[in-house]
């Protein structure tokens, strides 16, 4: 179901929380407008794209003190103790108007969960309603130079002294770290154990003494990413997720919830497509048909299939199939609604600069991050065969060598 099925026949208190979400928007949000389907979230300018940040942090600490931001969190760690199905439904209606929760919400989905199954009680009760009120906004600071697909053989250095860690080494492609308060951060610990048992996962604050966040300008001339470098950051051990030198399970949870945030966050685009054939006097071709109703059941399949996967991670539970698999059938989705623009657009889509095609260009541009970003398919693939599928494993010769003796 989607925003434009408001009225179809729902349970009566699923359409009375729908009318009292919709009555919230209409008076605090904008309706996007009819006329401009093809807007963006690209920001090339820094300044407009350091001020989207603050409008979405401003934006996600509205929506959690009218109740709309942690619907379905437990109560007692400052949630709305709500039903998931609120959650969707919030979500459905949200998709009409202009606000946008941004990367603040994206973190809650990353790492709420992941605090909520790893973290002190503790922790618990001081971050998750920092963090649903981005009161506190967090980036992820796991990718190195040398460690991407293999993240395990990360090997930013983390030494205890007394009661802190002191970290050194470099991270990269750190999604919007040049803004956010703080980040959650992979460091090697015990560089005797294998890659795998040797990692520690912290929390911390952006602003600590010794750290260097630097832009990374893209192709488009925006900057999503970043390369941080830690030189003796001291950070509590008080900041551990989990236990010492057992970070990377903590590490999987997060990358778990990132796909199923990737695939399940992917705005519908079959109407835009649609759309767009039917500006551009390709609706009645026989191929283009064809291929809109092949895009449009592929997508509302991913969407049923990103919510029950979505239901499990909020109730907490065990998701219904691996998020990876989300993953790659949303980064296949975008593959295909960025050709299927081109096509539609023909020649058209070389030389008009206007924001039908600054949409399509986006669409077709986007394969790549949406491909790369949060494990590649590849790699993905490698996982959904060798944990669900219980294939053979990838041959690995250094799974159970001290990380120290593994040739760098
Ligand atoms: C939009 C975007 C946002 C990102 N945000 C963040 C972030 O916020 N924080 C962060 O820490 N990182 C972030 N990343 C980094 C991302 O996690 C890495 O780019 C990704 O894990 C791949 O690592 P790599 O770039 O080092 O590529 P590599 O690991 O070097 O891979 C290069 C190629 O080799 C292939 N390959 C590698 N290993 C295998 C294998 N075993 N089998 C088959 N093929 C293989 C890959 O699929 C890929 O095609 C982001 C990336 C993107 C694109």
């Amino acid at each position: 179901m989607n925003a434009a099925t408001d009225a179809t026949s729902e349970p009566s208190d699923h359409a009375a929380y729908r009318a009292e979400v919709r009555a919230w928007y209409e008076d605090n949000a904008t309706r996007k407008r009819p006329d401009d389907p093809w807007a963006t979230n690209i920001h090339i300018d820094p300044d407009e794209a350091a001020a989207h940040f603050r409008d979405s942090k401003e934006w996600v600490g509205r929506l959690y003190a009218a109740g709309y931001s942690g619907i379905a969190w437990p109560a007692e760690y400052g949630g709305g103790g709500g039903e998931p199905w609120m959650t969707r439904i919030e979500r459905e209606v949200a998709r009409d108007y202009e606000e946008w929760t941004g990367f603040p919400g994206a973190t809650i989905a990353m790492l709420g969960p992941t605090l909520l199954r790893h973290g002190s009680e503790e922790q618990k009760r001081e971050l998750i309603p920092k963090l649903l009120s981005a009161e506190l906004t967090f980036c992820q600071l796991f990718s190195e130079p040398n460690a991407g697909s293999d993240l395990a053989s990360l090997g930013a250095r983390a030494v205890l002294d007394g009661d802190e860690l002191v970290v050194n080494g470099q991270k990269v492609w750190n999604s919007s770290a040049q803004y956010t308060d703080w980040g959650f951060l992979l460091v090697r610990t015990d560089p005797e154990a294998p890659k795998h048992k040797g990692i520690t996962f912290l929390l911390v604050d952006m602003a600590t003494p010794g750290i260097e966040v630097r832009p990374l300008v893209q192709i488009n001339r925006s900057a999503h990413f970043n390369e941080v470098f830690l030189d003796n950051v001291r950070i509590p051990i008080a900041n551990v997720v989990g236990e010492m030198n057992d970070g990377w399970a903590v590490a999987r949870t997060v990358l778990s919830n990132e796909s199923a945030f990737i695939a399940g966050n992917r705005i519908p685009t079959g109407d835009k497509l649609r759309e767009l054939a039917a500006r551009n006097a390709r609706s009645d071709d026989p191929v283009i048909r064809q291929r809109l109703a092949d895009y449009i059941a592929r997508e509302r399949i991913s969407g049923w299939m990103g919510e029950q996967v979505q239901q499990a991670i909020r109730r907490g539970e065990r998701p219904p199939m691996d998020p990876g698999l989300l993953k790659l059938m949303a980064s296949n989705n975008k593959r295909r609604a960025g050709d299927l623009a081109m096509e539609i657009l023909g020649v058209a889509a070389q030389v008009d600069l206007g924001p039908e095609m600054f949409w399509a260009q986006a669409e077709l541009m986007g394969r790549f991050s949406i491909s790369i970003g949060g494990g590649t398919d590849e790699v993905l693939r490698n996982n959904i065969g060798e944990r669900s599928l219980r294939l053979p494993r990838e041959p690995g010769y250094d799974k159970s060598q001290a990380w120290r003796d593994i040739p760098k």
